[in-house]
């Protein structure tokens, strides 16, 4: 049972983040306004199906119609469980999808057996065929009384405007990132899931808006730590990949504090860690905007960021001028755009950092070629003296014992070779987490058996990545997770039984 069922929202009051979508389909349902159709647009994960599916008890709760259902009457059960007959949920996408728009055609015309209406929420609407939206579009011209459509769809701009036109639409907005934050901090604590705030902002990052992927990736970093340890920042990355957060950051303070050879370091071991750098440039670029926003309209911040991170921005942005910042945003895009057709990334961001950080000085191309060897010449040399302790961790030939910090600190390196080897064992090393080192075994744990059969086929491939990383052979050991797992086999049968889902949707919640 996945957390993003478990905690599907069973109140308007609970679905989270779409405020203005919420007031204003519940007090057309208090006040008796009914629509035929309905279609709700927005970007995945938003809450259109979990808000669909609370207009239709609305609609049919024994109590009602009501923008409040009371989720216990036996037509809401009924509902909850999936096994209501007058309730039909389609899929656009799916083959069935076709079939189910054909048999609608006929079905809608009888009147509901048990309920009020007969609800239809049709997923992924955007996906119908040229045949199904026809046919469906022949049902909506003439809706029978007794019938509520309610579209959900990712892009509404597919759907043929005769079909739109009919619809009273409700745009779902991207959810902001401390209302996600907020959310999965009260799952995490329902579920005793130990995270800390930096790896909560980290996922609402990565989820870009959608609360069903942050529940998943919530679950799924779950299940890569041990009993006892809490997820941080650093659980997060290994698992789903650094975003280049960290560098974009570390690159804005040097270009803030005009820091030259501290932007050149800063990329040397971005690009020693196999960061891509395009996603690099990219972040770097989110990172001034947020700087840009900050200084136009600092109340806007408060909805793209964490708190935490709104007021470092702040902050920053006083050190700039408006100019120096929209400088910035033009050089780094200029330099996005060249690292794709030039196909040197590292140096277009290397080029556009250095103008920056030199703006003022002489700039003739043979002075800054200059200066670029003089830098570099600089950035090398107080890099191996000043900072030992971060170079063995990248070439650690040096000796000393392998230790699982380093074996961790140094696993995106592992990673990125194997990868790069064979591509396809990207899911399975996403999945991967060293555990341990027991003498010269490196004990890594995934989540799933099926990964460790894969990954131990290709143990050959994984240890010789870690000796060229680490500079020491080890033996790659990889154990499947016990914990939560005996759940793998009643999970498919719940997505399937809808009882068994109700289930257990009241065991979990239950406290
Ligand atoms: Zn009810």
């Amino acid at each position: 049972m996945s957390l993003y069922r478990t905690w599907r929202p069973r109140t308007f009051a609970g679905l989270v983040g779409q405020d203005a979508v919420v007031r204003t389909l519940a007090s057309a349902v208090e006040g008796g306004k009914l629509a035929h159709a309905y279609l709700f647009s927005g970007p995945r994960g938003s809450g259109k199906t979990s808000a669909a599916k609370i207009l239709a008890r609305c609609i049919n709760c024994a109590a009602g119609p009501t923008a409040e259902p009371d989720n216990t009457c036996e037509n809401c059960t009924a509902m909850l469980a999936g096994t209501a007959l007058d309730v039909l949920e389609i899929d656009a996408a799916s083959n069935r999808g076709i079939e189910d728009i054909r048999a609608l055609r006929e079905a809608v015309k009888f009147a509901p057996s048990t309920m009020r209406m007969k609800v239809y929420i049709i997923d992924e609407a955007h996906m119908l065929t040229k045949e199904g939206a026809n046919a469906f579009l022949k049902t909506l011209e003439e809706p029978p009384p007794h019938a509520v459509f309610i579209l959900a769809t990712t892009e509404p701009e597919k759907l043929p405007v005769t079909i739109l036109s009919r619809c009273q639409r409700y745009a779902f907005g991207r959810i902001a990132i401390p209302v996600m934050i907020g959310r999965m901090r009260e799952i995490a604590i329902a579920e005793r899931i130990a995270i800390d705030d930096g790896a909560l902002s980290a996922i609402a990052y990565r989820a870009d808006g959608g609360l069903r992927d942050a529940l998943t990736m919530l679950e799924q970093a779950a299940s890569f730590v041990t009993e006892g340890e809490t997820i941080s920042v650093e659980t997060i990355d290994l698992a789903f990949g650094a975003t280049g957060r960290e560098v974009a950051r570390a690159l804005l303070d040097h270009a803030i504090e005009r820091d030259a050879a501290a932007v050149l370091r800063s990329i040397d071991e971005a690009g020693d860690a196999g960061a891509d750098m395009q996603v690099l440039i990219r972040s770097l670029i989110g990172e001034f905007r947020n700087l840009l926003v900050a200084r136009v309209d600092p109340g806007l911040l408060s909805r793209d960021l964490a708190p935490e991170d709104a007021r470092r921005a702040a902050e920053r942005a006083g050190a700039l001028t408006q100019a120096q910042i929209v400088r910035a945003l033009h050089l780094l895009t200029e330099a996005l755009a060249m690292a794709r057709s030039s196909g040197h990334p590292r140096l277009e961001l290397e080029t556009a950092m250095l103008r920056y950080v030199l703006a003022g000085e002489d700039q003739t191309l043979e002075t800054l070629g200059a200066r670029v060897s003089a830098l570099e010449g600089r950035a090398a040399a107080p890099a191996a003296k000043a900072a030992p302790a971060a170079k063995t961790a990248t070439a650690p030939k040096a000796g000393g014992p392998i230790t699982i910090q380093r074996v961790r600190a140094a696993w995106q390196s592992i990673r990125t070779k194997v990868e790069s080897e064979r591509a396809t064992l990207r899911v399975q090393l996403s999945r991967a987490m060293p555990e341990a080192v027991e003498g010269h075994a490196l004990i890594v744990r995934l989540a799933d058996a099926w990964m460790v059969d894969t990954l131990r086929e290709h143990a050959a491939l994984i240890e010789s990545a870690v000796a060229d990383v680490l500079g020491a052979p080890l033996r790659v050991t990889f154990k499947a997770d016990a914990r939560g797992k005996g759940g793998a086999a009643p999970a498919p049968l719940a997505e399937e039984n809808p009882d068994v889902l109700f289930q257990y949707a009241n065991e979990r919640i239950k406290p």
